[in-house]
């Protein structure tokens, strides 16, 4: 029998290290949904499209085919057959892809396709409406939270074993903009479902959050 997990919270809780960790344990898919409009963000981006431009946004998520693929360290998302791993997690797509992910019509079609993949597979789901919007009988729900000033510092610290460039104070301010983004949107906004566990885990290890999710899974 399949199973899904949705993890969901505000940028940089640590929502996709834990997810990763929860995938190998149970040996079931990781899936990554900012990926997705990470992806779109960077077509976008690289055609000098208006990102709110909802129709010309559109017209590119339509020839394009964005494929998420598993490997050994989780995932990896590819554009036709261009590797954009790495690509999607520079700072100026994070900065653009929350205007992208409000489209009610770019929603549509990525929550389609997310929802095709817990069909098929046993996941471990993670975004912002995967609990509330994209599986809403998912078996686990958890909502990570955690405060921005470490949220920010983690993010620092991933970027800087990534040699992405980041100062502290910058990635606080775009991380507040991007929940604020987020949270305020019409489509499907971040929320925590009603019936999803909510973990901070400001002051607990990458292990500790795991383990506690683990537990919930296998009561
Ligand atoms: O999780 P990540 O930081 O990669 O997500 C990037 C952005 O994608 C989020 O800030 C949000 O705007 C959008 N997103 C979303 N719904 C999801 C996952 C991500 O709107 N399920």
């Amino acid at each position: 029998e399949l199973i899904s997990i949705a993890i969901d919270g505000p940028a940089a809780a640590g929502k996709s290290t834990v997810a990763k960790q929860i995938a190998k344990k149970l040996g079931i898919i990781y899936v990554d949904t900012g990926a997705m409009y990470r992806a779109l963000t960077y077509q976008t981006l690289q055609e000098n499209i208006d990102l709110e431009d909802e129709k010309a946004v559109m017209e590119i998520l339509n020839k394009i085919d964005i494929r998420l693929a598993q490997d050994k360290e989780g995932q990896r998302v590819f554009i036709n057959e261009k590797d954009v791993t790495e690509a999607v997690r520079y700072p100026d797509v994070t900065a653009s892809v929350s205007v992208i992910a409000k489209h009610p019509l770019v929603r549509k079609k990525m929550v389609a396709a997310q929802q095709e993949l817990a069909q098929d597979n046993s996941v471990v789901m993670d975004g912002r409406d995967i609990g509330s919007h994209v599986l809403p009988d998912a078996d686990v729900k958890i909502f990570l939270i955690a405060s921005v000033t470490e949220r920010a510092k983690r993010r620092f610290e991933e970027n800087r074993q990534k040699g992405i460039p980041a100062d502290l104070h910058t990635l606080e301010k775009e991380i507040e903009k991007r929940d604020e983004l987020d949270s305020t949107r019409e489509a499907s906004p971040l929320v925590k479902a009603e019936d999803a566990v909510e973990l901070d885990t400001t002051s607990l290890s990458i292990d500790d959050v795991t383990n506690k999710i683990l537990e919930i899974c296998q009561p």
